[in-house]
């Protein structure tokens, strides 16, 4: 659980989610995703690094090398060497797959499917959601169930039959006399205060532009989730030449089924394993053109607010201390309706920021992140000297370092900028060496910082614009910021 206790000092906003957890937990729990994330990516640090990929072409068609791509272009090189001009060998499989249509939304998968194909933030799409429910065209909307009651067996098709005023062309393939209520459908014991969130066949005037990409996806899906499933032919090619591995992989859609409801929607995610294969014929042999390809390893992505959102429903899975897992493994982080609320504090609060579809840590998040990391605060003392690393001892007026007979000339005065410093405070500074809550100086928020010179620094809590800047800079730059260049709370090293 390393990496969510250092928010704890936000923790101080009272009030309780509906859900099990504190409203701290769950910024705390956020954040550590977050932080992993840029962890990986730092995007400050990232550099790329070279790849070299091996492919061939053998009657039109592309075949990956079936191995791990080169770090070295040494050994792809060999092997490139080592198959020119050598005969290609085929052999084939091929399998059917299907893929079943999509479930009914609860409000979380709601947000996450909006905010993939729109962009809308969680809070905007609860915000029509609600909308709509007022309106009486969906059903309520804080629902955490992707299920329907048997006795809504019955309302589906009139539904259906309203709808058509609307969506007679997606609707009349469908035999509303017979209608699949397959068990992903239709599951009482999935069901509990609420079902998911369907529409009631009210049929909408002058939407609002959010309100109406809300209730076509919700229209959408409902409809969707009646149709029959996708079939795909998926045809794998192995390819080899010399006892080099080569395989190429392509997909017929043999019955779209569903899936035309959602003409957009990407089936795949690698166009590679997705090209028009030939007929190609077991044993078959011939030339090829082998080449090797240079390519740059890219930064790992951001967290999107749909990815947000889903970690925060898994939430039990970023966390290491058992018991809180235990607890979160059924509900997640908040509950349906507030998760899009605890996202906006925190960007309210500037720890994170919305760039586009992104969101991204700021320099603020990341600054208190990173200094209090991986420490909880030791009440049985008051910390380390950041001169000498000996302890500190408290005196009459200030706190000093025990070294000081031995010449070390470090004292923390507990009046400080104006502000005065209470026990707790010289703790967390000489401890996690910068405080977490910000103070008031001028009647500004700062946050104190104790530098390894045994200065007290403090920043200013950057606006969002300018914010902005300092991640754009990072970006142009590939530096960290002034931020980052404040000493580490490592604690006296
Ligand atoms: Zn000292």
């Amino acid at each position: 659980m390393k990496w969510y206790c250092h928010l704890q000092p936000f923790a101080d906003t009272p009030g309780q989610l509906p859900g099990l957890l504190s409203e701290g937990r769950g910024y705390r729990l956020i954040c550590g995703p977050l932080r992993k994330r840029i962890n990986q990516s730092i995007i400050l640090q990232f550099r790329p690094q070279s790849f070299w990929e091996l492919t061939t072409r053998y009657r039109e068609v592309v075949f990956k090398y079936n191995g791990q791509r080169f770090e070295q272009p040494e050994k792809a090189q060999s092997l490139l060497d080592k198959i020119t001009r050598q005969p290609f060998i085929t052999g084939i499989a091929g399998k059917e797959s299907k893929e079943q249509p999509p479930q009914l939304f609860d409000l979380t998968t709601l947000q996450c499917e909006v905010n993939k194909q729109h962009g809308l933030s969680a809070a905007a799409t609860l915000t029509a959601t609600q909308n709509l429910y007022e309106a009486k065209l969906v059903t309520y909307q804080r629902t955490d169930s992707r299920y329907l009651s048997k006795d809504l067996k019955s309302r589906v098709p009139k539904i259906m039959e309203q709808l058509k005023a609307m969506r007679a062309e997606q609707i009349a393939p469908l035999n509303l006399a017979k209608l699949p209520f397959t068990t992903r459908i239709i599951d009482d014991t999935k069901v509990t205060d609420h079902h998911a969130i369907i529409p009631t066949g009210v049929r909408p005037r002058n939407l609002g532009v959010h309100d109406q990409l809300v209730y076509d996806a919700i229209t959408t899906q409902f409809i969707a989730a009646f149709y029959p499933v996708c079939v795909k032919h998926v045809t794998t090619v192995d390819g080899i030449s010399r006892q080099v591995k080569f395989q190429a992989k392509g997909t017929q859609v043999i019955e779209p089924g569903w899936t035309i409801l959602f003409p957009k929607k990407k089936m795949s995610q690698d166009a590679a394993d997705d090209q028009a294969l030939r007929a190609f014929t077991k044993g078959e042999a011939g030339p090829h053109e082998p080449s090797l390809r240079e390519g740059k390893t890219k930064p790992p992505s951001h967290f999107t607010e749909n990815l947000l959102l889903g970690a925060m429903e898994a939430a039990g899975k970023f966390v290491e201390d058992d018991t809180l897992r235990e607890a979160l493994k059924e509900r997640g982080i908040g509950t349906p309706a507030t998760r899009a609320a605890i996202i906006e504090t925190l960007l309210r609060r500037n720890y994170i920021q919305r760039e586009k579809k992104q969101l991204r840590c700021t320099d603020m998040g990341r600054t208190l992140i990173e200094h209090s990391s991986t420490r909880r605060l030791d009440p049985a003392r008051w910390g380390s000297c950041p001169l000498c690393g000996k302890e500190v001892i408290k005196g009459n007026r200030a706190y000093g370092c025990s070294g000081w007979a031995g010449g070390c000339p470090f004292v923390l005065e507990a009046e400080c900028k104006g502000v005065t410093l209470t026990p707790r405070q010289v703790q967390t500074l000489l401890q996690l060496r910068v405080l977490q809550k910000p103070v008031r100086i001028e009647n500004e928020p700062r946050i104190f910082i104790l530098s390894t010179q045994g200065l007290i620094m403090d920043l200013r809590l950057p606006s969002s614009d300018r914010q902005k800047n300092i991640v754009k800079n990072e970006l142009v730059k590939g530096q960290s910021s002034n931020l980052s260049r404040f000493p580490r709370g490592d604690g006296g090293k």
